[in-house]
This record gives structure tokens, sequence and C-alpha cells, in this order.
């Protein structure tokens, strides 16, 4: 089948699934099993993160989202029938990215635990380290180098934190930014692949740059570094990856104003198509390895690609 025939299909059947409230690609009977190929969820769950990423082996979710959206989080992960995580990745210890994490153990069979390593002080990071010991869930931390075994020809290559920027905290101007060390992974898969950066900064996407081979760096997609803020997406760090779109992960209306305007110009700049969770709902990557689609829960648009 042709691409754009495809993608008009896709459109048609997410409209469907969208007016009858189910998932995408499941009209009756129980979601089949992802067998081949890989799905890419960014889930909406208002200002924070939640990526699902099915593998045709294995279930994963990259962050949570906040503390006050596990209702969102609750009914995403019940509507996407999923029950085990094979992997759960935390980028970070803010509340927006560990919120749901409580949820997530008591509603799924969590298999392992990887995060950055990086300690903080707040009550819902002490209950996220507690729920894991008190599960008995192996974890691990990731640093730059790394590489997952997702399963069925899944990878993802981790590309930030360092452990000496882990062991800096985070500094910059004598204070401790936890957004610096964010985990920052390239999920790959065949010829595609998608850069994930939880709330990563410009110092962190410019060590990158510094460190990592450029051919590391290209990707088809970029899940907008600090749900498009202007911390983030500096133009080096945009021209490396040559993404075809970013998808934003943020809450209506948000008080924090993400995307910020400077950030969508940025995008626009380098020629980025943008998904965002606050106007699209959750927005699904679906890719073979060779071709990828994008689809919006709301149905408002409809892209394919192809590696360039
Ligand atoms: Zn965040």
């Amino acid at each position: 089948m042709g691409k754009a025939v495809w993608a008009a299909l896709l459109a048609v059947l997410s409209a469907i699934a969208a007016a009858f409230d189910l998932p995408l690609g499941w009209l009756g009977g129980a979601p089949p099993p992802v067998e081949t190929g890989v799905t890419v969820k960014v889930l909406a769950v208002g200002q924070g993160d939640a990526i699902l990423i099915r593998t045709p082996e294995q279930t994963v979710l990259v962050d949570t989202g906040d503390t006050s959206e596990t209702g969102r989080l609750r009914s995403a992960l019940r509507k996407e029938s999923v029950r085990r995580i094979d992997k759960l990745i935390v980028t970070h210890p803010h509340r927006d990215h560990i919120g749901g994490a409580a949820t997530v153990f008591r509603l799924c069979d969590v298999k392992e635990v990887f995060d950055n390593g990086q300690p903080t002080t707040t009550s819902v990071y002490r209950e996220y380290l507690k729920a894991i010991r008190k599960q008995g869930i192996p974890s691990r931390t990731l640093r730059d180098g790394d590489e997952l075994d997702l399963g069925g020809g899944a990878v993802l290559r981790v590309l930030s934190p360092t452990q000496e920027m882990v062991d800096e905290r985070g500094m910059q101007n004598g204070k401790v930014n936890l957004n610096l060390n964010s985990l920052v992974a390239r999920l790959e898969y065949g010829d595609f692949s998608m850069m994930l950066t939880g709330d990563a900064e410009a110092l962190t996407e410019m060590g990158i740059l510094k460190r990592h081979e450029p051919e590391m760096l290209r990707c088809n997609l970029l899940k907008a570094g600090h749900h498009g803020s202007r911390t983030s997406s500096v133009t080096a760090f945009l021209r490396a990856l040559g993404a075809d779109a970013a998808l934003v992960s943020c809450g209506e209306d948000n008080e924090y104003h993400c995307p910020h305007p400077s950030v969508l110009a940025r995008y626009e700049a380098e020629d980025m198509d943008v998904y965002r969770t606050d106007r699209d709902g959750t927005v699904t990557v679906r890719t073979d390895g060779k071709t990828y689609i994008i689809a919006t829960e709301r149905g408002k648009k409809a892209a394919a690609g192809t590696k360039s």
C-alpha cells in the first residue's frame, strides 16, 4: 500500500476510533498485540511526560506524568490494556515525570526500573524509591553509552547524562538543576529513530553534540525537551538531529506557556512539523522500521514519513 493511501486510511480509522472513544486501530474485540513494528504514544497527561513504547516483545513506559494527572495516566493505560511494563524509564526525578509512578506500580506489573540515579529530597521521590523497594523491583541507573534492548530489534541508546554530570548534581550558576541530567536516549528500530529528551536543557544538548558523532544524533522525530520550553531545543541541536517533527508533551493553557513561541519559531525555521498533546491529544507514531506514520487522538492531522 502506498504511503499516502495508508495515511488516508489511518486518518479515517482514527476518526472512527475517536468517535467511539476506541483506541486507535482497535475497532472491536481485544486490542491486538503488536506483533511487528514499534508504536510510540506520547500520552496526553497534561503538563508532564508519559510515553508508551510497544515493541514486538516489550512494553516500555518513559516517565509517568504529574501527581495531579494520575487519573489521565490511569485511563490511558487502561485504554491501551497495559498490565505489564517490562521497563519503566524515569528521565529525572521531577514531579511531572515521576508523579504517576505510584499509580503505575499499583496498576501494572513492572519488571524493571531505570533512572538517572540522581537523588532529590522531595516526598514524591521518596515515595517512588519506597515503592520500588517494597515491591522488590530491580532498578538500574543509565549512563551515556548504555544500550537497552527493548526486544524485537528495538534499542534505546543512552546519550546523556555522564557519571561526571551526575556527580556534579546538575549544578548551574550555583544551583542544582535536575533537568540538566535528564536521561536522553535515541529509540532505534530499523531505519527509524526518535530522540527522547526528558527535560534536558541547552547545556545538556550542547554536551551531547560535543560527545557524540553526528550519525548518532540524526533522527526522524524529536520528543521536545522540557515540554517545548525556551530552555531547550537550541538551534545547533535541532540542526544536528534533522528531525521531521517535534512532539511536545504539555498541558492545556499551562502556566509555563509551553511550548514557547520562540521554540515554535525554531522548529519552523528547521522545517519541523509540531504535534502537541494539549491540542492534538495523545500523539501516536507507528513504524515498521522503514517508514513511519503519525496520528493524533483528535484526528486533526496524520502524517507519513520516511528516513531522509
Ligand atoms: Zn517536566
